[in-house]
Order: structure tokens, then sequence, then C-alpha cells
């Protein structure tokens, strides 16, 4: 079967506002594309990249949503320190001093980065361009709206579908870690942490009226930066089945 890359981002004024992707079928396309078309509000330019997909790739379970609520961010994100730490073995006030980079802007210019930054288990940042980061790309679930329908009626939302399968792709890469993410959305105060098989919903993981975001991904020393850029911006995977949550 023949299947295709979809590839939506919209900006108004030149600031991105929007983007959306998705592996589907060439029967879907139409359907697809419409869809992403509608999902800016108000943009003043909007690219939409289609492109059939060469090599395709399957992850045959995603990780498992656990959520956990907390009275505030500092004790939110004292959480998430300690499974970083568990899972990395990076000392906790290095790990606190990168997630506060996030939180206050982690570019150069102290602008949200457009993608990740990467840290090692020495605590070294790796990304090539600390504005630009590394990009997650190619990853889908094969049935979108069965996922999709399931975490909805778990009182999730559209976010936690996006975010659950760049998540899934990421700890599928076996130098990767974990995983912590804001987002740059002032009002939205979840955010999560992923390991091996979990993704840690945590509430509030930042201060409201924030609007820095953004994503670490935490990776073995020795990794090979070609291949996990490769990986990550390159290789093309769709998501078999949403492990139940409890
Ligand atoms: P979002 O989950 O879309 O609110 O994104 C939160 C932050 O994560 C953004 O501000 C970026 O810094 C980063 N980010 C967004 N999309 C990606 C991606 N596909 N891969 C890596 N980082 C991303």
């Amino acid at each position: 079967m023949r299947y295709y890359s979809v590839k939506m981002r919209a900006s108004k004024e030149d600031k991105h506002i929007s983007g959306g992707e998705r592996i589907v079928e060439r029967k879907a396309l139409k359907e697809v594309i419409n869809s992403l078309i509608e999902r800016p509000r108000d943009f003043d330019f909007l690219n939409i990249k289609v492109k059939l997909v060469q090599k395709l790739n399957y992850i045959d379970r995603s990780l498992k949503i656990e959520s956990y609520s907390f009275p505030d961010t500092h004790q939110a994100n004292a959480f998430a320190v300690e499974i970083i730490h568990r899972y990395t073995g990076i000392d906790k006030v290095r790990i606190e001093n990168f997630i506060n980079l996030i939180h206050i802007g982690a570019s150069d210019r102290g602008d949200v980065m457009r993608g990740a930054m990467l840290v090692d288990t020495d605590g070294n940042r790796l990304e090539r361009d600390r504005n630009r980061g590394v990009r997650t790309t190619g990853v889908d679930f094969e049935d979108r709206e069965k996922v999709r329908s399931k975490l909805i009626k778990k009182g999730f939302t559209d976010r936690t579908l996006d975010a659950l399968a760049i998540a899934t792709k990421n700890l599928n890469y076996q130098d990767i870690l974990g995983e912590y993410c804001i987002s740059d959305d002032p009002n939205y105060q979840y955010g999560y942490v992923a390991v091996k098989r979990s993704y840690i919903r945590i509430h509030p993981l930042k201060e409201k009226g924030n609007d820095r975001g953004g994503r670490i991904y935490f990776v073995k020393k020795e990794v090979d930066l070609d291949r996990l850029y490769n990986y990550l911006e390159e290789e093309e995977f769709l998501i078999r089945e949403l492990v139940e949550i409890l």
C-alpha cells in the first residue's frame, strides 16, 4: 500500500502559528488536506507538502499514558526532575537548570526553540543549532480516528494525540532515554515527561501566562548524532496501537 506524508505549516506576519502532519493512504488525502487547512484560525501564509513515503516503518504500541496532578509548578517539576534523574542518572541540579532554560527560552536569543534541545547523560547540550533544535517529524497513528476518539472519551485532547505520537517515536529510539515537554501556549499548563514505555502527563508543569515552552530529549552520551537526526527528522513511522489507559 502507498502512503503519503502530508505536512502543513501556517504563519502570520512571519510568525509560525500552526502546523500539522499526517501519514495517510491516497484515498484519504483530500479529507486530510481539508482538515489541516482548517486548523489555523487566521493566517497569511499556509504551506501544504504532500510526499510519497518511500519506506514506512511501524511501532507496535504507543507509550502508556499516566497522569499526575500537583498543587503547584514547583512540586510538579520536582516530580519531573526525579523521574528524569532515575532514567538518565544526570545530576538533579543540572536537570533543573535545563528545565529552567526551557521556561525562560532556550534559544541563543532567549526565545522559544523551534525544535527540541538535546542533552546527553554527561549533561552536555548536543543540538547542532540552538535556535532550531532537532525536530521530530514523520509519525502518525495507523488508525488516527480510533485513537483520537479513545483519547477524547478519556478527557484528553488533540494536543495529547500529537504529543503522544511524537514521544512514542522519540522513545522508540534506543539512545533516547527521556523527554521533557511544556507547550509554548501561555494558557496551557499541562506538560509531560516521557520515559521508556510511559508518557507521564503532569499538571501544572508551567506557570500560567508564560509564553515560553519547549522540549528536551535526554540521550545516551555515546549517541551518534547523524543517525539520531536522521531517525527523528527523516524516517517515517506509523503507530499501530494505543496502549489502553487505566
Ligand atoms: P507544542 O507541543 O506544539 O506546544 O510545542 C512545544 C514546544 O516543543 C515548541 O515550542 C518547540 O520548542 C518544541 N516542538 C514543537 N514541535 C516539535 C517537534 N515536532 N519536534 C521537536 N520539538 C518540537
